[in-house]
C-alpha cells in the first residue's frame, strides 16, 4: 500500500504525553477518584498520553447515562434517524481515517500499512449496519387458536450493551461492537483494554462530531479487574459483547449469570493452516507466513499450527524461512515496517516464554527466536519472526495460543489424520486451507471445525460476512445480518380481534 500523507508528522503531532479524559453522558471526564494511567507506544517505550483510571463507581455513572440515554431521548429516534447518523459518523470516519489509523498504529504497534487496510472492515462496517437500521422487522405469524386473534412479532433493543474489547485492533473492535448497537437502538458502554485506550476516545469524539446524543455511547478507560469487571457484574447491563482471551471470557459469562446477561465472545484460537501436497507453494508460503507474522503474531486467528504435506513440508518450510528471515521488523509507523513491536514487555516476556518451551520440548528452532535488543528496538519489545520445525502436537506451543510471532510447523500423510490433528484443539475460531483440488477443498471445508475456514487464502473479513468462534473460541457472531439480532429481543403480540 502506497503511503501519501506523512504519517511520522501526524504521529508527532498525535500526542503529547498530556491527560485524554473520557466520555461518559456526552462529558469529556476524569475519573471521580482523579487516578490516572499511562499509555505507552509500545516500539518505544514513550508516554503518549495519560487516561483516567477508572473505578467501579465511574463504570455505574457510565452505565446509568446509558439507560438515561435508552429510556430517553435515543428511544424516540427512528430507524431512519439512526441510520443517518451511522453515515454521518462513517463520513466522519472516512474524513479521519489516517489520524485513527496512526493512532492506534501508535498505541498498540501494529505497521501503518495493516491499520489503514483496514478501513472497509470499519467504515464499511458503519455504512453496512446503517443499511441494516430500516431493515429491521418481525413477522405476521399463523396461530392455529381458535377465533380472531392476530400474532406478531416485533424485533426491540436488549438496552444497555457493556462492551469490552482487546488491545490488538481497537478501531474495528469497537465499531464491530458500537454499529450494531447504533442500528438496533441499544445503548453501549465500552471499555478499551487498558494497553490500548487512546483511539477509542478519538472515536467518541467523532460520533460526538456527528450528532450522537448524549450517553448513547460512552467510553470508560481503565483496568479489566476493576472496570470490566465491574460491566460484566453490572445489574443494570442487560448484555455483553466481549473479545479478548478465552480465561476472561470465561469470567465474563460467570459475571454476567446474576442478572442471566446476554453474551456474546470472541475470543482466542490456535487455528491450523493446511497445506496440501497439491498446493501452489510460492502463493502459500507468503499468505501462510503473514497469517501469523502480520501484527507480530497478535491476533486471534494467527494460522500457528502449520500442517504441510510430507511431501513438500521441507521445501515449503525452506521457503518460509527465507521469507520470514526477509522481513522487516520496527516502527509501526514507518511504511516500510512489515512487524512492529509486542504490545507490552509482559507480552514480551511470555512469547520468549513460549520459545524457551519449544526448545527444551526438543522442537527444531528453524529460524527468529531472538529479542532485538540494540538501539533503536532496546525500549521496544521486538521478537524476530520465529519458526520451529519438529513440532509434536503435544507440546505447548503446538497446543496454546502464543500471541506472538511463533509458527510451529508439522508434516502430515493424510487428509483424514490432518483434519483429526487439526480438530484436536479446545479452539475453533479460523483455518486456513492450501489445495487445488476443489473437491478437497469443500471437502476440508466441511470437516474442519472453525467459525471461518478461508481456502488459498487467509484473514479475510467483510462486514457482511459473520465471523466467531466454535468451542472454546467463544459463541456469537460479529458481522452479517445475524450479529443484529444478538442486539435485539423478539416480542410475541397477541390481538383478539373479533
Ligand atoms: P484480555 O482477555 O486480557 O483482555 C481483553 C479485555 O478484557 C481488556 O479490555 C481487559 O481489560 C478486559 N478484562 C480483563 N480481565 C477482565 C475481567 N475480569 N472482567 C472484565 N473484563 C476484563 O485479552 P487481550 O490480551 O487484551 O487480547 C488478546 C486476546 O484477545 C487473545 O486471546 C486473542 O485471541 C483475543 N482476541 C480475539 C478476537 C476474536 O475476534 N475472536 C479478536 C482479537 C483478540
Amino acid at each position: 500500500m502506497t503511503i501519501n500523507f506523512d504519517a511520522r508528522k501526524m504521529a508527532a503531532e498525535l500526542y503529547d504525553g498530556g491527560f485524554r479524559p473520557m466520555f461518559i453522558g456526552g462529558q469529556w471526564v476524569a475519573s471521580v477518584t482523579g487516578e490516572v494511567s499511562e499509555s505507552h507506544d509500545p516500539a518505544t517505550g514513550a508516554v503518549l498520553a495519560t487516561v483516567p483510571l477508572s473505578s467501579a463507581a465511574d463504570v455505574d455513572l457510565a452505565v446509568a447515562a446509558a439507560r438515561r440515554a435508552f429510556d430517553g431521548p435515543w428511544s424516540r429516534f427512528s430507524p431512519y434517524e439512526r441510520q443517518a447518523l451511522l453515515l454521518r459518523i462513517a463520513d466522519l470516519f472516512e474524513a479521519n481515517w489516517e489520524r485513527l489509523c496512526v493512532s492506534d498504529t501508535l498505541n498498540m504497534g501494529m505497521p501503518i500499512t495493516r491499520t489503514l487496510a483496514n478501513k472497509r472492515r470499519v467504515v464499511g462496517m458503519l455504512r453496512y449496519y446503517a443499511g441494516m437500521a430500516t431493515a429491521l422487522h418481525g413477522e405476521v405469524i399463523e396461530n392455529s387458536i381458535p377465533g380472531e386473534i392476530v400474532t406478531f412479532t416485533r424485533k426491540e433493543p436488549i438496552g444497555v450493551v457493556g462492551a469490552i474489547i482487546p488491545w490488538n485492533a481497537p478501531t474495528a473492535a469497537s465499531i464491530w461492537k458500537i454499529a450494531p448497537a447504533l442500528a438496533t437502538g441499544c445503548t453501549v458502554v465500552l471499555k478499551p483494554s487498558e494497553d490500548a485506550p487512546l483511539t477509542p476516545l478519538l472515536i467518541a469524539k467523532l460520533m460526538q462530531d456527528a450528532g450522537l446524543p448524549d450517553g448513547v455511547v460512552n467510553i470508560v478507560t481503565g483496568k479489566g479487574a476493576v472496570a470490566g469487571a465491574r460491566l460484566a457484574e453490572h445489574p443494570d447491563v442487560d448484555k455483553i459483547v466481549f473479545t479478548g482471551s478465552t480465561a476472561t471470557g470465561q469470567a465474563i459469562a460467570r459475571a454476567g449469570i446474576a442478572n442471566l446477561k446476554r453474551v456474546s465472545l470472541e475470543l482466542g484460537g490456535k487455528s491450523p493452516v493446511i497445506v496440501c501436497r497439491d498446493a501452489d507453494i510460492d502463493r502459500a508460503v507468503p499468505i501462510a507466513a503473514m497469517s501469523v507474522f502480520a501484527h507480530s503474531g497478535q491476533i486471534c486467528i494467527a494460522g500457528s499450527r502449520l500442517f504441510v504435506a510430507r511431501e513438500i513440508h521441507d521445501e515449503f518450510v525452506a521457503k518460509l524461512a527465507d521469507f520470514a528471515r526477509g522481513l522487516r521488523l520496527g516502527h509501526g509507523i514507518e511504511p516500510d515496517t512489515d512487524l512492529g513491536p509486542l504490545i507490552s514487555p509482559r507480552q514480551a516476556k511470555v512469547v520468549e516464554g513460549f520459545i524457551a518451551s519449544g526448545q527444551s520440548e526438543g522442537a527444531e528452532l528453524i529460524t527468529g527466536g531472538s529479542r532485538l535488543l540494540g538501539a533503536p528496538y532496546d525500549k521496544g519489545n521486538f521478537i524476530t519472526p520465529t519458526i520451529f520445525g519438529g513440532v509434536k502436537d503435544d507440546m505447548r506451543i503446538a497446543r496454546e495460543e502464543i500471541f506472538g510471532p511463533v509458527i510451529s510447523a508439522m508434516p502430515f500423510d493424510t487428509i483424514d489424520e490432518v483434519v483429526d490433528r487439526a480438530n484436536a484443539s479446545p479452539y475453533g475460531l479460523a483455518a486456513g486451507v492450501f489445495t487445488q483440488n476443489l473437491g478437497l477443498a469443500h471437502k476440508l471445508t466441511r470437516r474442519i471445525k472453525a467459525g471461518s475456514v478461508w481456502v488459498n487464502m487467509y484473514h479475510a473479513i467483510d462486514p457482511a460476512v459473520p465471523f466467531g468462534g466454535m468451542k472454546m473460541s467463544g459463541y456469537g457472531r460479529e458481522g452479517g445480518a445475524e450479529h443484529l439480532y444478538e442486539y435485539l429481543e423478539t416480542k410475541a403480540i397477541w390481538i383478539q380481534t373479533d
